[in-house]
């Protein structure tokens, strides 16, 4: 056992998994179902949680929950890519007040359908930086979000353009920025836009928010496009709707707290949102604060250890920070080893080392270093949370051991994925979701007329077929000889 694991986070890994260490074989648990026990496929720090049952409990007006939708830097079953879920309570009937993502990365809208969260409630997303993993699957979000019930905008807030011009030829300079990135998103979706848009996709009034609703940095909204001549279908032919995707770009040089730099104010529910720059692969990569009520969490994307982040999460309730594994660890498991000590031996080791460790120095935060930062808070977070981290039993050993060499005594965990906290004044509870893994669409609810079609027929109606050839399409019922076919039910 490493010297710098303490006795609370040898609880939190069961006496199952310590034997499993030694016997590396499979054992049958209560449950009789086979679980195996190799440290390397199982994580029981997230397994040991009590359970929490989404939609069975209310959300009180003091209470803050945040959801670990995707916890991980590649996706696999366990663990999709990143995105967060933070909820503020006060809403009616138990329900939250308002509601935020950060980050999108590839896989999560499976694990937002197994929370029965509804797309209406995924409109207002904060992006930390443009890598895939954090941004993926914003492309299902926008996409099948009108054919539910987001039939708003698509509210997107990110970083600007880098500045960086081309290092082979410094007269390219590509704008990499969130505006030129949503813009170009909208033109490319057009196929699947225009085919659903046989739907409605927007309500009859609505008006977006203002710099008034949520002290936007920009204002009026740029609903996009907003380069070149005015689009009549921007607005999907009916006013401001769910396809219409609303950049909220911001200078990822400015600090939130330094130059009161504000993504979101919402005077109505209370809820702020700063931004702060962070050291991630490239210029342009920012952490988010959300307070509210006296409670503030951080997440900060993805960066090298910052001195920045000392300052920002002084006496949060909750930090939740990106963590890497060790390079020799990296190197090995894309190897395809268990442990570093069994690739050492291979004779690819040394150039797969050698790009985990380049991945490191541009882009992550090493376990230590994160202990380091975690002991140089004052005060210290409620309760830390490392995240961007492939968890399984044997990295969370090594991790802990790491952290505690720093920060022997600080609430800590690691994510993983349906990891739910709901964090009041003085207290941070974790538990973990229990879901269904063959969710549907959770129940959509509209709160006002929807408007006409964008493809309609002479009465207003949807017009399924205006966007279709029918000429060799087999007719449910009979044919055009009056011959059977198939049963138009479906059955
Ligand atoms: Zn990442
Ligand atoms: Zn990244």
């Amino acid at each position: 056992m490493g010297k710098g694991i303490t006795r609370r986070d040898v609880l939190k890994l069961s006496g199952l998994t310590l034997g499993g260490l030694a016997m590396g074989n499979t054992a049958v648990a209560g449950d009789c179902k086979a679980q195996p026990l190799d440290p390397t496929k199982r994580n029981d720090l997230i397994d040991s949680l009590p359970p929490f049952y989404p939609g069975k409990e209310t959300l009180s007006p003091i209470e803050m929950r945040i959801t670990f939708v995707g916890t991980s830097f590649l996706p696999r079953l366990a663990q999709e890519c990143n995105s967060i879920f933070v909820e503020v309570g006060g809403g009616k009937n138990g329900e939250a007040l308002d509601q935020f993502i950060f980050d999108c990365g590839s896989g999560v809208v499976a694990k937002y359908n197994a929370l029965g969260i509804p797309m209406r409630k995924m409109d207002k997303i904060f992006l930390t930086h443009l890598h895939g993993d954090h941004m993926s699957d914003l492309t299902h979000i926008y996409l099948f979000g009108p054919a539910q019930d987001r039939k708003t905008p698509l509210y997107i807030w990110g970083p600007g353009p880098s500045g960086l011009t081309d290092p082979i030829d410094s007269h390219v300079y590509n704008d990499d920025g969130l505006n030129v990135f949503c813009q170009k998103f909208r033109d490319m979706l057009r196929w699947h836009t225009e085919s659903f848009s046989f739907l409605s996709t927007s309500y009859q009034n609505y008006d977006p928010p203002t710099k008034a609703d949520w002290g936007l940095p920009v204002n009026p909204l740029p609903i996009v496009p907003t380069i070149g001549p005015p689009d009549p279908t921007n607005a999907d032919g009916y006013g401001v709707g769910g396809y219409s995707v609303v950049p909220i770009q911001l200078d990822w040089t400015k600090n939130g707290d330094k130059d009161n730099n504000i993504a979101y104010y919402n005077a109505a529910t209370g809820v702020k949102i700063t931004h702060f720059p962070m050291i991630h692969a490239r210029k342009g990569s920012i952490g988010y604060k959300l307070e509210w009520k006296g409670m503030s969490m951080i997440f900060s994307g993805d960066s090298r250890p910052s001195y920045e982040m000392i300052n920002q999460a002084s006496g949060v309730n909750v930090l939740i920070h990106e963590m890497v594994v060790p390079a020799e660890v990296w190197a090995a498991k894309n190897l395809g080893y268990r442990t570093p000590s069994e690739a050492y031996s291979d004779p690819n080791f040394q150039s797969a080392l050698t790009v985990a460790n380049a991945v490191q120095a541009s882009s992550h935060t090493p376990q230590g270093a994160l202990g380091y930062i975690l002991s140089q808070i004052q005060p210290p977070p409620k309760l830390a949370v490392a995240t961007h981290f492939q968890a399984t039993d044997d990295t969370i050993r090594s991790a802990f051991d790491s952290i505690r060499n720093h920060y022997p005594n600080g609430d800590v965990t690691i994510a993983a994925d349906l990891m739910v906290l709901t964090v009041t004044a003085n207290k941070v509870i974790k538990r973990k979701a229990v879901v269904n893994d063959y969710a549907w669409y959770p129940l959509a609810q509209l709160s006002d007329k929807l408007a006409e079609p964008k493809y309609h027929d002479d009465q207003g109606n949807m017009d399924p077929t205006a966007q279709i050839d029918q000429t060799e399409l087999i007719p449910p019922g009979t044919d055009a000889k009056g011959n059977p076919t198939y049963d138009p039910s479906g059955y």
